[in-house]
C-alpha cells in the first residue's frame, strides 16, 4: 500500500509525520479502530497512543458518536446554509470556555490560527506576530518559522515557499522566557498585533508553561495593546472540560480549537472577545469564509463527543495517563535510561534526558536516537506510539485495564532497546 501511495502522493502520505521518516521503517496503513485499538491492513492490532493526534478522546468508533454521525448523514451531508448543529456546537464551546463570547467554525486547526492572526491584525491595524520556537500552529505561512512538530522531526529550520516578506513580520522567541517577550515589545512598540502561543505546548514534546508565563504574556500584551492568542487546538477539551484555560484560568483575547471538538471529523474554531469577533465578516470588515465551515456531519460528531466529556470522563483520562506515566518512567529507570516523563494534565511525552526541558533548545538536547529503538520495539509488540520523539502521546476514556496491561507488558523490552541504542 505504501508503494502504491508513493506513486500518487508525495512521500506516500497526506501529512509528513505519518511517513515514519523520523523513526525509519514503513508506516502502518490502518483499516479500522475500536476503542483503544487500531487494526492495520495486515490484520495486526495495536493499542493506540496517538488517538488521531488527539481527536479520539473517547476511543475509536464510540457508539454514541457513530450514531450521531449516522443520524446526521441520513439527513444530507452539506447544505452551504446555516444549520442548527453549528449553533449547538458554538453554544457548547461558549458555555464551556468563559473567555469565548463568540466563535467562528472552520475546518482545520491551521485555518483557525490563520484566521485568528488575520483578525488580530485587522483589529489592531498592526502587522507583527510573536510566536515561540517549538510551538506549532499548523502550516500557516507566517507561523512556519522555527516550528516544532513535523519540522522538528525533519530538522528543517524553515521551509521553502514562505517568502522573506511573510517571515519578516514574525518574531520568533524562546518559549518560557518573559524577558524575551518584554524585549520584543520594547524593540517593536505599537507594532505587534498579537502573541500566539500553544496554551501548553505539545509539539516539541510536552513542555508546559512555567508558573506565571501565560499570565505574563497576557499582561505584556494588554500593556502594549496587542492581542493574546491562546492556541488550544491540541489542549482544548482535552486537558480539562475547558481545556488549558480550565487549568490555568488565564483569559486570552482570542483562542483557537480543533481536534477533540470535531469528534474525528474536520471541524475547528476560533473565538474570543465579542468586540474583537465583531470585526469578522459579515459583521465587520475582516474577511473569512469556508464552503464546508460548520458542516452538519462534523458538527454532529463534535457535539456528540463534547456532550460525553463530563467530569467523570476527564477524571478517567487523567487516571489512565498517570498510570501510564508511572509505568513508562519505571521501565526506563529499571534499565538506567536517562529520561524525563513530561506532562501537562493528561498529555505527556518522554524526553531522553534527565536535564529540565523548558523550551525547544532544551528538548533538542535529548538523545532522540533512543526513541527510535523504543518506538520500533513497542510497534513490534503491538503498541502504536507517535512516530517522533517530539510529539505528545494521547490516551482516551477507552484505554481500559486490558489496554494498559498490553502496554505494560511491552515496556521492559522496549526500555531495554532504548538503553542499548547507539547514536
Ligand atoms: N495548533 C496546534 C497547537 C496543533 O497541535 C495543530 C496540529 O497538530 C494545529 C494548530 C494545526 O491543526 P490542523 O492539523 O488541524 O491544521
Amino acid at each position: 500500500m505504501f508503494d502504491r501511495a508513493s506513486v500518487v502522493t508525495p512521500g506516500g502520505v497526506n501529512s509528513p509525520v505519518r511517513a515514519f521518516r523520523a523513526v525509519g521503517g514503513t508506516p502502518r496503513f490502518m483499516v479500522s479502530g475500536t476503542g483503544p485499538y487500531l487494526t492495520d491492513a495486515d490484520g495486526r492490532e495495536y493499542v493506540d497512543l496517538v488517538c488521531s493526534w488527539g481527536p479520539m478522546i473517547l476511543g475509536h468508533s464510540h457508539p454514541e458518536v457513530i450514531a450521531a454521525v449516522q443520524e446526521a448523514v441520513s439527513r444530507g451531508t452539506s447544505f452551504g446554509t446555516p444549520g442548527e448543529g453549528e449553533v449547538a456546537l458554538a453554544e457548547e464551546i461558549v458555555a464551556r470556555i468563559e473567555p469565548v463570547e463568540q466563535v467562528r467554525l472552520v475546518s482545520s486547526g491551521t485555518e483557525a490560527t490563520m484566521s485568528a492572526i488575520r483578525l488580530a491584525r485587522g483589529f489592531t491595524g498592526r502587522s507583527k506576530v510573536v510566536k515561540f520556537a517549538g510551538c506549532y500552529h499548523g502550516h500557516v505561512d507566517a507561523l512556519l518559522a522555527a516550528a516544532g512538530s513535523g519540522l522538528a522531526t525533519f530538522g528543517l529550520p524553515d521551509t521553502p515557499g514562505v517568502t522573506g516578506a511573510t517571515a519578516r513580520d514574525t518574531v520568533v522567541l524562546p518559549y518560557n522566557d518573559l524577558d524575551a517577550v518584554r524585549a520584543a515589545f520594547a524593540a517593536h512598540p505599537g507594532e505587534i498585533a498579537c502573541v500566539i502561543t500553544e496554551a501548553s505546548p505539545g509539539n516539541m514534546g510536552v513542555v508546559p508553561p512555567a508558573d506565571g508565563f501565560n499570565a505574563g504574556l497576557k499582561e505584556l500584551c494588554a500593556a502594549d495593546g496587542a492581542l493574546y492568542i491562546s492556541d488550544e487546538v491540541m489542549t482544548g477539551f482535552r486537558t480539562s472540560k475547558a481545556g488549558w484555560y480550565g487549568v490555568d484560568g488565564v483569559s486570552p483575547d482570542l483562542m483557537t480549537f480543533g481536534k477533540v471538538m470535531g469528534g474525528g471529523f474536520p471541524a475547528a474554531a476560533f473565538g474570543g472577545r465579542a468586540d474583537v469577533m465583531a470585526h469578522l465578516a459579515p459583521a465587520g470588515p475582516v474577511y473569512q469564509a469556508g464552503t464546508l465551515s460548520g458542516n452538519p456531519v462534523a458538527t454532529a460528531a463534535g457535539l456528540a463527543q463534547l456532550r460525553l466529556l463530563d467530569d467523570a470522563a476527564y477524571a478517567k483520562i487523567d487516571a489512565i495517563s498517570a498510570e501510564l506515566r508511572s509505568l513508562v518512567g519505571d521501565a526506563f529507570t529499571k534499565e538506567g535510561v536517562a529520561h524525563t516523563v513530561s506532562s501537562a494534565s493528561n498529555m505527556f511525552s518522554v524526553f531522553f534526558t534527565d536535564e529540565p526541558v523548558r523550551n525547544y533548545d532544551d528538548a533538542k538536547k535529548q538523545e532522540a536516537f533512543r526513541f527510535t529503538a523504543f518506538f520500533h520495539s513497542m510497534l513490534e509488540q503491538g503498541v502504536y506510539l507517535p512516530p517522533s520523539a517530539y510529539e505528545s502521546w494521547f490516551v482516551s476514556t477507552a484505554h481500559d485495564e486490558r489496554a494498559v496491561e498490553r502496554i505494560a507488558a511491552a515496556l521492559p523490552a522496549a526500555a531495554r532497546a532504548a538503553s542499548e541504542a547507539t547514536a
